[in-house]
């Protein structure tokens, strides 16, 4: 048996960066990682159409309150990203 990807987008690389998306939402995660996940949203139109989603979310969300991102959010947030996940 080979190991053979027909496309450059592991799955398991998708929900990795999506588990970290909201922390590099944030501007917590360090350089190296934030290079590893702008190079995957380079390569991956599903994540960076997300991440643009999640962005947007997250600004609007700031300027109604100044206040962190409310659970219902960051829960509407993992069903969104565990739809996109889905192969
Ligand atoms: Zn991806």
């Amino acid at each position: 048996m080979s190991e053979h990807t027909p496309h450059n987008h592991p799955d398991f690389r998708c929900r990795e960066l999506f588990a970290r998306m909201s922390e590099y939402l944030d501007n917590e995660l360090d350089g190296s990682l934030c290079r590893e996940i702008e190079g995957h949203l380079n390569e991956c139109q599903a994540c960076k159409v997300c991440l643009s989603t999640l962005k947007r979310t997250v600004a609007l969300c700031r300027e109604a309150g100044a206040a962190p991102i409310p659970e219902t959010l960051s829960r509407r947030l993992r069903e969104l990203i565990a739809t996109l996940a889905k192969p």
